[in-house]
């Protein structure tokens, strides 16, 4: 499963051969390159355009740019599954079991669930959903059987670099309060980030906290935001990576860390709401270097900025000489 282990289900003994010094170690100069998206939802609108187009539809112009990471994380903002019923909420999402596939296939080794729709069908679907990204070979997040679970470290190693993503759902309330003994996400405090972090930080060369939180719409992040993302920095992680508002938040440095508050959309409606953007980083011991690559929603395809249609680019071309002969 390309190197993919979650920490808690390695057996002791193999744990600490995987642990020890010098076992492995990237070499020198050696970097590992992740990309990063953000809302992903598979359902709705989305939905049937997949069962017209194909699973790998929504992800057909990113795919070759997603597969040439190592690693390639998202926020899988939906749950994938056949039962459960719509919880009491405005809007309910749940896609086909295709979804995981697509999702492997386009490159994703990693995906964020806890945000505010993976539990849309509760507790049943929510794990159906774990188990059928896990079972496609998509690692998953901020999810689990019960809370524990849920927070868990995720580690996935890649030419000998330890990268862990511990995830965290910002919002309120809790649809589906965190449980001992169901399934549930994994919801934000700041002492939880700071405890969590602080835990993680020894068992891993990267530490990646993603951040599900934000007021939808606005460009800046709000006073919650930068609380939970910059405890997760102080207490030990490299990098933030932020989704929900559904437009591109700044990439700012904090302690000389990479905190992107928000990727906006990825894969989302063919409305073409919002805004998107991919994270570029590579990745080295407790080293990050990011960049922003603004990504064109058209339709239901997400594409780099140099990808515009034809169409679009001769009218975009065009009205660019009116403005420059002054119409
Ligand atoms: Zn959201």
């Amino acid at each position: 499963m390309r190197g993919i282990r979650c920490a808690k289900r390695l057996p002791g003994v193999l744990m600490v051969w995987l642990l020890l010094p010098g076992r492995g170690a990237i070499g020198q100069g050696q970097t590992v390159r992740l990309r990063a998206v953000g809302d992903i939802m598979l359902a709705g609108p989305m939905g049937g355009m997949i069962q017209r187009k194909g699973r790998g539809y929504p992800f057909a112009k990113m795919r070759s740019t997603l597969r040439a990471a190592a690693d390639v994380f998202g926020n899988c903002e939906c749950c994938i599954a056949t039962c459960g019923s719509p919880i009491p909420k405005q809007f309910n999402f749940r896609a086909c079991p295709d979804g995981a596939l697509a999702l492997r296939e386009s490159g994703f080794t990693i995906v964020n669930l806890a945000n505010n729709h993976a539990w849309d069908y509760g507790r049943a679907a929510l794990l159906e959903t774990v188990r059928r990204l896990h079972a496609a070979g998509v690692q998953t997040v901020g999810a689990g059987p019960n809370a524990a679970a849920a927070h868990r470290l995720c580690i996935l190693q890649k030419k000998g670099l330890r990268i862990g993503f511990l995830a965290y759902l910002g919002l309120l309330p809790a649809l589906l309060p965190e449980s001992s003994n169901a399934p549930c996400l994994s919801m934000a405090s700041v002492e939880a980030i700071r405890s969590e972090v602080m835990a993680a930080r020894p068992q891993v060369d990267v530490l990646i906290v993603s951040l599900h939180a934000g007021q939808e719409g606005d460009p800046l992040p709000t006073a919650r935001q930068k609380a939970f993302a910059e405890a997760a920095i102080d207490a030990g992680a490299d990098l933030v990576i932020g989704h929900h508002p559904h437009v591109v938040q700044p990439l700012e440095m904090y302690k000389g860390k990479p905190i992107c508050y928000s990727l906006g959309n990825f894969v989302f409606s063919t409305t073409g709401r919002g805004t998107g953007a991919m994270l570029d980083a590579t990745l080295s011991p407790h080293n990050v270097q990011a960049r922003l690559i603004r990504l064109r929603l058209y339709g239901a395809q997400p594409q780099l900025p140099g990808r515009m249609p034809r169409r679009r680019r001769l009218w975009a071309s065009s009205r660019r000489d009116r403005l420059a002969r002054g119409r």
